[in-house]
């Protein structure tokens, strides 16, 4: 397990320090900011969206490693999928970080993203992960306004 747990760890410190889609994005169609007081990440994520599919997608900010990377992730991840694809996603994704860490799981499914299962041993570190998801939905409903973990 510990092999597999330096291999989750190298992946999130990869995307951390090359993170993919980490600009703007000027034919962006929504975007929305995301704020995590409690860890000071901000996070802003772009839009392309054309007949209910997320053409691009990419984001901006400064944050703590987990955050960057699962923004990094989160952009690679729902490139080509349709809002509700995205939005499937994200109830996964938040059911994953959001599960007891001794509960018995197979989050496989999520490929990638499951990289970042092993924040739910860290309650703080689970609104780092799950910022970008969060204004990702917000992104989607296009509410102009920054989305707060708290
Ligand atoms: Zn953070």
């Amino acid at each position: 397990m510990s092999d597999l747990k330096d291999l989750y760890q190298e992946v999130i410190l990869d995307h951390n320090r090359h993170p993919r889609n980490y600009h703007g994005l000027d034919d962006a169609t929504q975007r929305a900011d995301g704020y995590n007081p409690l860890c000071g990440d901000r996070l802003t994520i772009y839009l392309k969206i054309e007949n209910g599919v997320i053409r691009d997608a990419s984001f901006e900010g400064s944050g703590c490693a987990i955050s960057k990377a699962s923004a990094s992730l989160l952009t690679e991840t729902v490139k080509g999928k349709s809002v509700q694809e995205a939005e499937a996603l994200f109830h996964r994704f938040h059911d994953m970080v959001t599960s007891p860490p001794d509960s018995p799981t197979d989050f496989s499914d999520l490929g990638k993203l499951s990289v970042l299962e092993g924040v739910r041993e860290f309650p703080v570190r689970v609104k780092c992960a799950s910022l970008a998801w969060h204004t990702l939905r917000s992104a989607v409903a296009a509410k102009d306004e920054t989305v707060s973990t708290e």
